[in-house]
């Protein structure tokens, strides 16, 4: 390298180190961060989950810039260790840790491909530090949309499956995920698009992506659903649908583009969770409500201050369910005796409240309840909350020799294919 290229090389790693806040100085997390970072319009940012609280990054020449001031150069070493706990990120060789800033820090690959504890990711990472509302830090993953659709298709369901089938999901996954990136962008409210879970999509980096879901998800390139009003649709979807789906207003409220009826499904009877049962006692169902206020404070509203008081002081005596013209389960009412003898009913959103108990072995709201002695038996069809596409109906159908346009339309009517890019 020539000398005069060194000096500038230098000046520009000082100021980057100049510039980052000292390690006692870590800001509060603001979630007014939307489009700091900016984005093309093909990158999706998804929020990784379950990493841990130290981070090791590793990757062929990383370079690790300021989120929001790439201007300022970047500092390049093969391995990062982010302490969450502590809000630092540092250089194991030597030593010298800096605070993470508020608006992130950003580490990218030459070779394009980095990993966070033993799993491998494409492109970029930010990571945010710890907030009031997230106890570690956040790490979102910024990938082409494409490549994120070829890890999601064995996130969310088999590349092996029929390929009409697989091709289906994927134009749902993509439809989702384009129908996030809109909606997050416009309200500007957060600094990534999905999470990596089943709360959005299941992501778990580049490790499962495979060469049949690389070949799906390019033959269905950019291809998206759209309403009447060319505009994508929320593309729900869900394991099974117990024989028939449901709109999504039914479960979630509001208004949502792009879905006129509910279908009835043959397809999917051979399902594993076509039909379930479940146990629960009353203590447990007890149990499960007081962590269910302690940890999700969003759905807390549903229960009266004089049981959020003192939960302790109250003793559930039964549980019964309210039914939805769908013939779902509608609330699950609570009823529970105080010591003194007084008694108290709290009526909680069925699609909640299994959240609560067990969405695991609750796996719809399509159940009902039979109480014998202290304990509960929910009985019910389907997994997943019912609305969209059926995955193993859509299976099925692409077993029998559908096509995916034909697989779609069955589950949202009225829907046209369109390009997103
Ligand atoms: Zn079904």
């Amino acid at each position: 390298m020539r000398l005069g290229w060194l000096l500038v090389a230098l000046l520009i790693i000082s100021k980057f180190i100049a510039l980052m806040p000292e390690a006692h100085a870590i800001p509060a997390h603001s979630s007014q961060l939307a489009n700091e970072i900016k984005v093309t319009s093909d990158t999706i940012r998804v929020k990784l989950s379950d990493l841990g609280r130290v981070l090791t990054i590793k990757g062929t020449d990383l370079s690790l810039s300021l989120a929001q001031k790439p201007e300022l150069g970047s500092v390049q070493a093969d391995r990062w260790v982010v302490d969450c706990n502590r809000n630092l990120i540092y250089q194991p060789e030597t030593g010298k840790s800096r605070a993470i800033p508020r608006t992130g820090v950003l580490i990218e690959s030459l070779s394009g491909i980095l990993s966070v504890n033993q799993r491998r990711f494409r492109d970029q990472l930010v990571v945010y530090p710890k907030s009031d509302l997230n106890p570690s830090c956040m790490v979102v993953n910024h990938l082409p949309i494409e490549k994120y659709l070829e890890s999601v298709v064995n996130g969310e369901f088999n590349s092996k499956w029929a390929e009409t089938a697989v091709e289906a999901q994927i134009i749902a996954a993509r439809t989702y995920a384009v129908y996030q990136m809109k909606e997050v962008r416009r309200r500007s409210v957060s600094v990534f698009d999905v999470e990596s879970t089943q709360k959005d999509q299941v992501y778990l980096g580049m490790d499962r992506a495979d060469s049949k879901a690389a070949q799906l998800v390019e033959r269905t390139k950019g291809m998206v659903m759209v309403s009447s009003d060319k505009k994508p649709i929320k593309a729900f979807y869900h394991a099974s649908c117990g024989g028939q789906t449901i709109l999504p207003e039914q479960v979630w409220g509001g208004h949502f583009a792009g879905f006129h009826h509910a279908v009835t499904c043959p397809f999917c009877h051979g399902s594993p969770s076509f039909q379930w049962q479940h146990s629960l006692s009353l203590s447990q169902i007890e149990q499960k409500i007081r962590s269910g206020i302690q940890k999700d404070a969003s759905n807390r509203g549903f229960w009266p201050d004089r049981f959020l008081k003192s939960p302790r002081s109250w003793t559930l005596s039964g549980v019964t369910a309210t039914e939805s013209e769908d013939h779902r389960a509608q609330d699950l009412v609570f009823a529970f005796t105080s010591k003194t003898g007084q008694a108290l009913n709290v009526a909680m959103n069925a699609y909640q409240a299994r959240n609560w108990l067990d969405p695991a072995k609750i796996k719809s709201t399509w159940f009902s309840l039979i109480q014998k002695g202290r304990s509960i038996l929910f009985s019910g069809k389907g997994s997943g909350h019912g609305v969209g596409m059926c995955q193993w109906g859509a299976k099925r159908m692409g077993e029998k020799g559908y096509t995916r346009e034909q697989i779609l339309s069955y589950y949202y009517p009225g829907i046209k294919i369109a390009k997103a890019f």
